[in-house]
Formats: structure tokens, C-alpha cells, sequence
């Protein structure tokens, strides 16, 4: 166990074999996705990224089915009746 190279003040959780670094829970994701890695198959750092992708894109498409019902309804309705009123009034006056 080590401290994470950019917050010396935090443990690191994980090791980054490719770079030979640690990594806290902050910084715990690939340096380099495009930059091969012989350890790749075995790097709990790109597993972990891995999982929490699958998650947000869970979460998005969860999100996206509970559609938020359609704004300025209420609005609409306080104009139409502020209108018919004045005009009740009008009429009222002739
Ligand atoms: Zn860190």
C-alpha cells in the first residue's frame, strides 16, 4: 500500500502497473485508455472504471424513462382568465 502520487496525503487503493503509480479513490481511473497495457487484463484500476461507466449509463437510461411532465401548463390558464375577466368587465361597463 502506497499514497496516491497526486495527493500525497491519501492512501492509495489501487496501483497503475502500466504507469507504476498509485492512485487514491479520486484519481482511480486510466491515465491512458488508448495507450496499450500488457496488465490491462489484470487492472483492478480499468475494471473498477469499467463498472462505474456501466453504472452512470444504467442510471442515464433509468433517468431518460421517468420523462418530466410538460412545463408552463398552469401559466397558460392564469393569462386565458385574466383576459376573459377584463373583458367580462367591459362589457359589464357598456
Ligand atoms: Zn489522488
Amino acid at each position: 500500500m502506497g499514497t496516491c502520487t497526486r495527493h500525497p496525503e491519501k492512501e492509495a487503493r489501487c496501483q497503475c502497473l502500466k504507469h507504476n503509480v498509485w492512485l487514491c479513490d479520486d484519481c482511480l481511473r486510466c491515465r491512458d485508455p488508448e495507450l496499450y497495457c500488457k496488465n490491462r487484463s489484470a487492472c483492478l484500476i480499468w475494471f473498477i472504471e469499467k463498472r462505474r461507466k456501466r453504472l452512470r449509463r444504467a442510471e442515464q437510461a433509468a433517468t431518460a424513462l421517468q420523462a418530466p411532465p410538460p412545463p408552463g401548463g398552469d401559466a397558460t390558464d392564469g393569462t386565458a382568465g385574466c383576459k376573459t375577466d377584463s373583458r367580462d368587465c367591459a362589457f359589464g361597463n357598456e
